[in-house]
C-alpha cells in the first residue's frame, strides 16, 4: 500500500492552515511529521493537549491503519508526558470531529479530586 495520504489537506481547515505553518502554534512534530501535537487554544484543563494527524480525515476510523497505528502511539506517548508534567490523576481520552472537522485527539489533564 501507499502512503502517499500526506498531500491531503482541506484549504478552509485550521488544523491544516497550523500543520502547514499558516497559522503559528506550538505544535510539536512526531513520526516524520505524519503525526502533530499541540496546546488547545481553549484549555479545558492546564496542559489540554491535541494530537492531529497531518493529512486530512475528518473521522478518526477514516485513516489509514498506518496512520492510525501511529496516531494511537504519539497519543499515548503525550498522554504519558502530560500526566507526568501535570502530575494528573490521568488523562482523560475523546476523540470527537465535530469541533474541526479533521480527526484529533484531545489529552486532557485530570486530577481525582476535581469534578468537573
Ligand atoms: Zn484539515
Amino acid at each position: 500500500m501507499t502512503t502517499n495520504h500526506i498531500k491531503m489537506t482541506d484549504p478552509n481547515c485550521i488544523f491544516c492552515k497550523i500543520i502547514k505553518g499558516e497559522i503559528p502554534s506550538e505544535k510539536t512534530h512526531h513520526e516524520d511529521g505524519e503525526i502533530f501535537s499541540m496546546p488547545d487554544i481553549n484549555p479545558i484543563a492546564p496542559g489540554h493537549t491535541l494530537v492531529i494527524p497531518a493529512p486530512h480525515y475528518r473521522w478518526f476510523y477514516e485513516l489509514p491503519d498506518d496512520l492510525s497505528d501511529k496516531f494511537m502511539r504519539v497519543a499515548k506517548k503525550v498522554a504519558k508526558e502530560l500526566k507526568e508534567k501535570y502530575s494528573a490523576d490521568y488523562i482523560e481520552v475523546s476523540i470527537v470531529g465535530k469541533d474541526v472537522f479533521h480527526a484529533h485527539i484531545h489529552l486532557i489533564p485530570r486530577q481525582n479530586s476535581i469534578s468537573s
